[in-house]
């Protein structure tokens, strides 16, 4: 996998990918990220890479040019065709790549999109920045625009770490056996979740569940389980009507009738 980042802020990413599990990943080849600065791609003299909106309006846009050039330089030196949208029907793009731009206005990203993304070979990421990006560069050059959620950020760059981070962890061999990504929220079974402990037993005062203790597998997988559930009808009834539950589980939250 490979995920080329497009941004005029690339020293933003200095210590994301470096550190922990991501820098680890980049130092043992199981994944190649890599920055590329759009400003030296401008064709004006000052290197310049926003100008004023047509049609008035508060802030800058970024231009299509300097993103275009620096898009298609990318895909050229990764051996890659950079098919322009508007000539290039979906069926005769390139498999394997996605390009995308992180936007308010894209699909939420979720653990299934990322799963998803994570069997793609190639991402290329457009961070935004100022009031967003000129529409014609989108048009012609993204498959797929993403959204860290319904608030507005000053630019791209910090969902395109999210996105890098949320999708590298899939890839296999980048979480050690000790940090699977298989037993946790949002995974096959679409809950949240259970809640987790380690020592000392008591702490202020808190115990840890008694059942945690006993070393019966059969009785905290029940445990864990049940937590899970109760926590995903507590804080997100949306992902409960979505989640696998059992006939005993659906009726218990009222999702299925006596
Ligand atoms: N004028 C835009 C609008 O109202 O939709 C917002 C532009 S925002 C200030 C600048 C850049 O930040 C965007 O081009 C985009 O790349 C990024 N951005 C802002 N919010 C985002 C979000 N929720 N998800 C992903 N990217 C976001």
């Amino acid at each position: 996998m490979t995920i080329d980042i497009l941004t005029i802020f690339p020293e933003m990413f200095d210590s994301v990918l470096n550190a922990s599990i991501l820098g680890r990943a980049r130092q043992q080849g199981l994944i190649t990220v890599e920055t590329t600065d759009i400003r030296p791609f401008s064709a004006s003299k000052h290197k310049n890479t926003d100008d004023y909106p047509f049609g008035g309006g508060a802030g800058m846009l970024m231009m299509a040019q300097p993103i275009a050039d620096c898009m298609r330089a990318v895909c050229e030196k990764r051996g890659l065709t950079c098919p322009s949208n508007l000539n290039t029907p979906k069926d005769q793009r390139p498999a394997g790549l996605k390009r995308i731009y992180l936007s308010p206005r894209g699909v939420p990203l979720t653990q299934r999109l990322a799963q998803d993304l994570a069997r793609e070979e190639h991402l290329i990421l457009l961070c935004g920045h100022y009031e967003g990006v000129d529409q014609r560069v989108l048009d012609q050059y993204i498959d797929l625009e993403i959204s860290m959620g319904d608030y507005v950020l000053t630019g791209g760059e910090l969902g395109a770490m999210v996105l890098t981070d949320c999708i590298s962890r899939l890839i296999p061999g980048v979480l050690g056996s000790e940090e699977s990504p298989v037993d946790e929220s949002f995974s096959a079974d679409g809950l949240l979740e259970y809640p987790q402990y380690t020592r000392p037993r008591v702490f202020e005062g808190l115990e840890v569940p008694e059942v945690l203790l006993n070393g019966d597998h059969a009785k905290i997988a029940a445990w864990r389980r049940a937590q899970s559930v109760a926590v995903t009808a507590a804080r997100r009834p949306d992902l409960l009507r979505m989640a696998h539950l059992t006939e005993k589980e659906g009726k218990e939250y009222g999702l299925l009738q006596e």
